[in-house]
């Protein structure tokens, strides 16, 4: 059995089959997701004759590091593997200005969605993640570094709102037992709307944050397959569902991809299509994956982009880059080594 992943009610049953006290639960739960510790060696404060029982039936974790890479911002990816050979890439990001330690999560092995710009979508769909393998992810980090992660987003491989039940578990595993409340929680999806409905009608104070990319179908299609499925004028109408059921502000993702969705015109296009959506944005100017011919945009077509979104009264960030030397930046995750 593993402990990892368990929460504070099924490790009290256990506790309860195994002759031992509530408290013992307690201690066990602080050591996995406080403490973080990877062996039952590691929990001191149990005695060594209940260490070796415990050993005898369960273990912490059934995951590896199979490779760390550091880049020089200090942006940690991994790529960690799963007892049946599976592996995903977790990227820690730290902002020198701020205390938070965000954790960009996977949530499936692979992706059925196949964005044109995204390292992941090329390998095709593997699998859905349990909500335990999400949430090791997070334990991963915490035990490699010793540092408590304050921040998740859903923005690794996979497409989490088509594996909405286990991203759902594990919100609640990082809301209860890792004490990271909602609000500093972001799922981010490419647009399912089912999805988007499903959150609509849930109380989650997590963010919505929707890579949109374009502003128009035309334009969108080429890149995002989806599209053709979930059509924007589809997409918005959930949007406004969404923000008239939760009172939430969304963020909309926009990658800039020089000469194709980086011009003024597309920056019009934009803010008409956001006019009535309460939003903030962000830019991400597109990181280069070796597989296409997508450029970067210049520094200043960027700040024209950022200027015109701004000029409408919405709230416009230019993400920061991290680990691109790693390629652990936005859509240069692959899962593979
Ligand atoms: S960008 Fe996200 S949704 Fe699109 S293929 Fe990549 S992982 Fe899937």
């Amino acid at each position: 059995m593993i402990l990892a992943g368990l929460t504070l009610e099924e490790l009290e049953n256990l506790m309860s089959e195994l002759g031992a006290t509530k408290f013992r639960a307690k201690q066990i739960h602080n050591w996995i997701y406080s403490k973080s510790v990877s062996s039952i060696d590691e929990m001191t404060n149990l005695s060594k004759d209940f260490r070796e029982q415990l050993k005898s039936i369960a273990s912490v974790t059934d995951t590896q590091i199979k490779i760390k890479q550091v880049s020089k911002d200090g942006t940690i990816k991994y790529l960690i593997e799963y007892p049946d050979g599976e592996c995903v890439e977790t990227v820690l990001m730290r902002f020198d200005n701020r205390a938070n330690l965000t954790a960009c999560v996977s949530s499936q092995v692979g992706c059925a969605v196949n964005c044109s710009f995204c390292a992941t979508g090329k390998g095709g769909f593997r699998r859905n993640l349990t909500y335990k393998e999400i949430i090791e992810q997070v334990l991963t980090i915490q035990r490699d570094t010793g540092l408590k992660v304050t921040n998740i987003v859903f923005m690794g491989q996979g497409e989490p709102l088509l594996n909405l039940e286990n991203v759902l578990k594990a919100l609640e595993l990082f809301n209860n037992d890792f004490q990271i409340g909602a609000r500093r929680i972001t799922i981010s999806t490419s647009g399912i709307i089912p999805g988007i409905n499903r959150l609509a009608d849930s109380d989650l104070q997590s963010t919505l944050a929707i890579s949109l990319h374009a502003p128009t179908h035309d334009l969108r299609k080429q890149i995002m397959p989806i599209e053709n499925k979930y059509p924007l004028n589809d997409l918005k109408n959930a949007l406004l569902n969404y923000i008239n059921k939760t009172g939430r502000r969304i963020t909309i993702e926009y990658i800039l991809i020089h000469g194709f969705n980086d011009m003024p015109q597309a920056a019009k296009e934009l803010v008409y299509f956001l006019k009535d959506l309460k939003c903030n944005i962000n830019l991400i100017p597109y990181n280069s994956v070796i597989e296409n011919d997508y450029k970067k945009p210049s520094v200043n077509d960027t700040m024209k982009f950022k200027y015109l979104l701004e000029h409408s009264g919405k709230k416009v960030t230019v993400r920061l880059e991290r680990g691109a030397d790693i390629d652990a930046a936005c859509g240069q995750l692959r899962g593979r080594a």
